[in-house]
């Protein structure tokens, strides 16, 4: 089910994004090779647009080599990741890490900080109580209770000399879902560039960055999901350079007794924040647009957009929850309807 929306949500960028064959040819014009493969736990999508087919097929082939090395750093499903070592040494040890991972988590401290809180990467023990996808069970206050102290910033340590990481109480636990997959998706198009790519795009479902343009000059054109119909988009945007990603309690969530229970959870209440139905935002690297969507989902549709307002080079559709849709101001005049037929 979720799944399933998922695709199709990527399919309608695919289509927008233009031919659904592998790779288009014109005489003179640079080569777009497209491919996809699982990875990160969903269906990643790279466009590679190069001088020649072999530049570009070798291109796409490095993204997808870069997120499947980054994920064996970074996934809590491999016991011998970076985070998943880090876990384990919690309370105990600092462990040496990768300077990748070094960088993924000073990114999410610098967003933590940005967003006062609300974007916190420790709050692994939370969603393991809620286990949305796998459970869906409604933790006890007691219980969240007894993990909230665990739910803390400043236990995470970085000790940038030694490359390692310390968690300061037993329990502790990192979950980079939240941050991972745009931060992945910003260095597998530092590896297309390397490769010769001049232009493309590599999507992990919701998470996308952008480089360059397509042959012709146009951007890279994306739909917005409507968090409520998925059969609708809440428009359309063309991105040169620029990375997109969208949180919303639509992608993972169960219902019971008529409450939406999703997987974007407060820090301080650790129960799902209520202030959204999806946040999508478009910035210059993919960390910083997929850290602050969930950041933004958190502090919901006020203090959200002021924060965008001040950030430069950052812009933000807002779902708020009674399904009103509010646009940053770099994004009026940006944002077209969806012109599919
Ligand atoms: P996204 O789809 O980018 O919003 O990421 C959602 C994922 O981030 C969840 O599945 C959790 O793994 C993690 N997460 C949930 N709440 C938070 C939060 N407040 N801060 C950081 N990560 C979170
Ligand atoms: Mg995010």
């Amino acid at each position: 089910m979720r799944r399933s929306r998922l695709l199709q949500g990527l399919l309608a960028l695919l289509l927008l994004a233009g031919a659904s064959c592998q790779s288009v040819r014109s005489p003179a014009s640079p080569v777009v090779v497209k491919r996809s493969q699982m990875l990160m736990g969903t269906l990643v999508f790279v466009t590679a647009v190069a001088p020649d087919e072999t530049i570009a097929a070798e291109a796409a082939a490095r993204a997808f080599a870069e997120l499947k090395r980054l994920e064996t750093l970074w996934s809590t499903w491999i016991a011998s990741s970076d985070v998943s070592r880090v876990n384990q040494a919690a309370g105990r040890k600092a462990v040496k890490v990768s300077a990748e991972t070094i960088d993924l988590i000073k990114w999410s401290l610098r967003i933590g900080r940005l967003t006062d809180g609300a974007f916190n990467i420790a709050i692994g023990p939370a969603v393991s109580a809620w286990s949305v996808t796998e459970q869906e069970r409604i933790p006890s206050e007691d219980e969240l209770s007894r993990v909230r102290p665990l739910v803390d910033l400043n236990g995470i340590h970085v000790e940038e000399r030694a490359q390692a990481i310390f968690l300061a109480k037993p329990g502790m636990q990192l979950d980079v879902g939240g941050i991972g997959k745009g931060l992945a998706a910003d260095y597998a198009v530092e590896a297309m560039k390397r490769a010769g790519a001049t232009a493309g795009v590599v999507a992990l479902s919701g998470d996308i960055k952008t480089f360059g343009r397509l042959p012709g000059g146009a951007g890279f054109l994306f739909g917005i999901q409507h968090p409520r119909d998925e059969q609708a988009l809440l428009g359309t945007i063309a991105l040169r350079d620029e990375a997109i990603s969208t949180a919303g309690d639509y992608e993972r969530f169960f219902e019971r007794d008529g409450v939406r229970y999703h997987h974007i959870l407060d820090p301080r209440s650790l129960t799902p924040a209520r202030a959204c139905q999806s946040v999508t935002v478009v910035a210059k690297d993919g960390v910083m647009a997929d850290g602050l969507d969930t950041a933004i989902f958190v502090m919901g549709p006020k203090r959200g957009m002021e924060l965008v307002e001040r950030l430069p080079d950052v812009e933000a559709v807002i779902v708020d929850a009674e399904g009103q849709v509010l646009l940053s101001s770099g994004l009026i005049g940006r944002l077209s309807p969806d012109h599919r037929p």
